[in-house]
């Protein structure tokens, strides 16, 4: 249980447990910044400022320390699918925890409570006719499911409410005991807003007003919000001092996140409607609670996701969301965490169709250019001369100006900026020239800016399309084996029967993003198939090498077709006509491959390929 006094050291004991001792966090430094009353934190200097709505500018980022810095995150309350407003506010602190992560050096301890008992909780479930506990684990599955899908990676702790009623218990307790909380004769507890002064308002600036909950006859004041709600018949309830009841809402954030951080919290975060009233009243629990003078350092908030056109917020009240499952089917993740970095995490987004196509034109670029420069690399790509000069300065530049846009309160659309203008850069320099290889090559300069921007893309969570393993596509578990290998006909060799033998010539069966079977077929004048099983990563292997061979294989018979070895025009001319069907074959095999997610590209001597599953997925014609 929670007391007020000592139990509620949950940052000194998860410091000890990492070996931190007590950390400096736990100092202020004594700088009171202007006007606000906030105190600037002593501890580590992420070299980030960012905009704390607690003081409405942006203050240098300082945490109590590198090695547990500590985050807690509104969670969902869950009694429906989550929709594309939420997707969009988590998948904002996700790249930010990456960026902390990754480039600024924080380890990130992220507690995020998860509201199963609540108002909207219990009418659903009564018009579900099913119980609170079942809607909401149900939900809550659900919201998990979405953010894995979203690659949202998921809090260090998720706390649930119910589980820890005896710790909100105790919390109302102690906020009554210091004298800023009564409870009813009905059996409620509101806290005494009155008591708190012009404390209240300390992040937006707002008088005491009648705002948040609903007005109760048992109220002192107007203004004055629930901690404890007695329970109505037929809900769901706890025993407490005060009678049968449950928690209010913003108790269980302040709870929850003292249960583990004490009175020590570096940043809190939600979605910009969460800032009043329920950020507001979290403060001043909390500071009345610890009896603290500051709690939660830096308030990080996300701007709202609209509707194109609209002044209004997606949203299931307004009955104008998307869900995130319906998003996914049209879009990849990596396409909406690319649409979401192309604005400030604070402000609000517009959301279109031709928003997120111009996403997915962005996320194609940069692949494309990284499949050029490795082409490049490889000598299948044979360029003029390489401005090697030029490029390592862009590389270079491109490397602080990222790091100087993110360290600007998170400026992701200044960071892919920088990054399209290096990959503009690059492009300039790989123009094909029609000769042989063997001329001067500089791979070291382009093996670097690939390197460097799948590693910006990988820090926020993006993988470039073609690098995706084809092993995360094929899933089933199984073994790689190739199980029936022959001529479509040939009735004596072994395995199942080929799909590939009663579709039409030239037609490639897979693979597709869920399926297990891999079957290219390349009939007419050439008759060859191969038909494997494959799953896992050496499955991956196995299929990269099959296509590989298949494209060598196209590649002798490209150059067969177009080869001018005879002595007259005439009889060039008899000889390009009779070659001519080979040319075709490889022409549809090329169109066929690239609707399965493989890409062949005719250079000028040479031919590659690449898998291109999440590329097709994104051509799909209404997508
Ligand atoms: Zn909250």
């Amino acid at each position: 249980m929670l007391s007020s006094r000592g139990a509620l050291v949950g940052a000194p004991l998860l410091r000890a447990a990492l070996g931190l001792g007590l950390g400096p966090g736990q100092r202020r430094a004594a700088s009171e910044a202007h006007g606000q009353g906030w105190l600037q934190p002593a501890g580590y200097d992420t070299g980030v400022k960012v905009y704390n709505s607690r003081t409405r500018r942006k203050d240098p980022l300082i945490v109590g320390s590198a090695d547990a810095t500590s985050w807690y995150s509104c969670g969902p309350t869950v009694y429906d699918h989550a929709h594309l407003g939420h997707a969009c506010s988590y998948v904002r602190f996700d790249i930010i925890r990456r960026i902390l992560t990754r480039v600024f050096g924080c380890n990130i301890i992220m507690v995020m409570g998860i509201t199963d008992v609540d108002d909207k909780i219990i009418r659903r479930a009564r018009e579900m006719n099913v119980s609170p506990t079942s809607l909401a684990n149900l939900y809550e599955e659900d919201f998990k499911q979405d953010m894995a899908a979203l690659k949202v990676l998921p809090p260090t702790v998720y706390l649930r409410v119910t589980e820890n009623i005896p710790q909100i218990i105790s919390f109302i307790e102690g906020i009554i005991a210091k004298g800023h909380a009564y409870s009813t004769a009905k059996g409620n507890v509101y806290f005494d807003l009155q008591s708190r002064g012009d404390k209240y308002g300390k992040l937006v600036g707002v008088a005491p007003g009648p705002v948040g909950e609903p007005v109760e006859s048992d109220k002192r004041h107007a203004s004055d919000f629930a901690l404890w709600k007695a329970a109505k018949p037929q809900e769901m309830f706890w025993a407490s001092p005060w009678g049968n009841g449950r928690p209010g809402w913003h108790i269980e954030c302040s709870t929850i996140s003292s249960l583990v951080f004490g009175s020590q919290l570096d940043i809190h975060s939600g979605g910009i409607d969460l800032a009043f009233p329920h950020h507001e009243n979290e403060i001043a629990q909390c500071e009345v609670f610890h009896q603290c003078k500051q709690w939660g350092n830096y308030f990080l908030h996300s701007g709202h996701l609209h509707v194109k056109g609209k002044e209004e917020k997606m949203s299931k009240s307004l009955k104008n969301y998307i869900t995130i499952k319906d998003f996914l089917k049209t879009a990849s993740p990596d396409v909406f965490r690319l649409f979401c970095m192309r604005s400030s995490y604070r402000s609000a987004i517009d959301y279109s169709d031709g928003a997120v196509l111009e996403a997915k034109h962005l996320l194609l670029a940069a692949t494309a250019f990284v499949e050029d420069a490795r082409a490049y690399m490889r000598g299948q790509l044979v360029c003029g001369p390489i401005g090697e000069d030029v490029l390592w300065e862009r590389l270079s530049h491109t490397k602080g100006a990222v790091k100087a846009a993110l360290a600007d309160d998170f400026d992701t659309p200044g960071a892919v900026d920088a990054i399209m203008d290096l990959i503009h850069h690059g492009n300039r320099q790989l123009k094909a020239v029609t000769k042989e290889p063997g001329g001067p090559r500089s791979p070291a300069v382009f093996g670097s800016i690939v390197s460097y921007i799948e590693q910006f893309f990988e820090t926020v969570g993006i993988s470039l399309a073609d690098r995706q393993p084809l092993g995360s596509l094929l899933q089933d578990g199984g073994r790689n084996r190739v199980v029936g290998e022959r001529t479509p006909g040939n009735s004596s060799s072994s395995g199942p029967s080929c799909p590939a033998e009663s579709s039409p010539a030239g037609q490639i069966v897979g693979p597709d993003c869920r399926g297990s079977v891999v079957c290219v077929s390349l009939m007419g004048s050439l008759r060859w198939s191969v038909y494997l099983f494959v799953s896992g990563d050496s499955g991956s292997a196995t299929l990269h090498s099959v296509v590989e061979e298949l494209v060598r294989f196209r590649l002798k018979v490209r150059q067969f077709a177009l080869a001018t070895g005879e002595a007259t025009r005439e009889a060039r001319r008899q000889q390009l006509l009779e070659r001519q069907p080979l040319l075709e074959a490889c022409d549809t095999l090329r169109q066929d491959l690239v609707a399965h997610g493989i890409s062949i590209k005719d250079r000028s001597s040479t031919s590659t390929w690449e898998l291109l599953c999440q590329r097709a997925q994104d051509h799909k014609p209404g997508s």
